[in-house]
């Protein structure tokens, strides 16, 4: 039988220890402290891990955070294009050193915050209400054609051959031929603010459609609206006929923005009866 060994174990100060084990036990103690050590130690190592990738994924997703930044910021300064808004006014600027790349993500995540305050503000109090205005006034602006049936486009607008004399005159509008009686609807919201008879136009209404735009319905045979009421698009405004100045059934409608007449043609998808 082989003798036993001795482990001491030396304490600073105090007495030592000694242990006697049969050599039997050793690979039994080895690997029990393998064992031990592994308990211990791994789950450290594991938590170092966990930390360092838990460290990579913020990286990421403050990568991707300014990443998306960039792209609502290119998109919201497309509209802000859009709806007129020239330049931004001074707003917060992210305080971080100018041009140099945020090195990590407590930097970025930081930057990001200031970046989207500064968005969101830029946003709430200068493109946005520049395009609500925008998309009130395209609301308001006529668009189409007045009749839904028409035979021919018998007058274009601009400078024409008296119909009724001699000489030139200037059109104000468009002379859409039509059936006695088709109905014709407003090409825009607005308020009516003429329903009645007016020389030339003989029986005609009139609608402000606010931002600079009225639209005018002449040589009607039938008004069903009266001057004072709010109107939608597309209400019924009357019917065609040949009242007034006109030498057959038609609808003269004329567009008129800040006073001035302008061609309806460019208020309204191409004429298939152009002539
Ligand atoms: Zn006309």
């Amino acid at each position: 039988m082989r003798k036993p060994y001795t482990i001491l174990v030396v304490r600073t100060g105090k007495e030592a220890l000694a242990f006697s084990v049969w050599p039997q036990v050793v690979p039994l103690l080895l690997l029990l402290g393998a064992l031990t050590a592994g308990v211990v130690f791994y789950p450290q190592a594991q938590r170092q891990e966990h930390e360092r990738a838990r460290t990579r994924s913020l990286e990421e997703q403050a990568l991707q955070l300014q990443e998306h930044l960039t792209s609502l910021e290119a998109q919201v300064q497309s509209l802000r294009q859009r709806a007129g808004v020239a330049h931004p006014k001074a707003l917060a600027k992210p305080q971080a050193s100018g041009s140099s790349v945020p090195s990590d993500s407590a930097q970025r995540l930081q930057s990001a915050q200031v970046r989207l305050v500064a968005l969101a503000t830029d946003f709430t109090q200068q493109v946005r209400p520049e395009l609500e205005k925008v998309l009130a006034e395209e609301a308001a602006r006529p668009w189409g054609l007045p009749l839904r049936k028409m035979n021919r486009l018998s007058s274009h607008f601009g400078g024409r051959r008296n119909p009724l004399g001699a000489g030139y005159e200037e059109h104000n509008g468009l002379d859409l031929s039509s059936a006695l009686g088709t109905p014709v609807y407003a090409t825009a919201p607005g308020l009516v603010v003429e329903a009645g008879w007016a020389a030339g136009y003989g029986n005609r209404v009139v609608v402000n459609h606010g931002y600079g735009f009225y639209t005018l319905y002449g040589h009607l045979s039938k008004i069903y609206v009266q001057t004072g009421r709010s109107i939608a698009r597309d209400h019924l405004l009357g019917a065609v006929g040949s009242t007034g100045r006109s030498t057959g059934s038609h609808l003269h409608y004329t567009i008129f923005h800040h006073g001035q007449a302008v061609n309806p043609m460019a208020y309204m998808p191409p004429l298939p009866l152009a002539e």
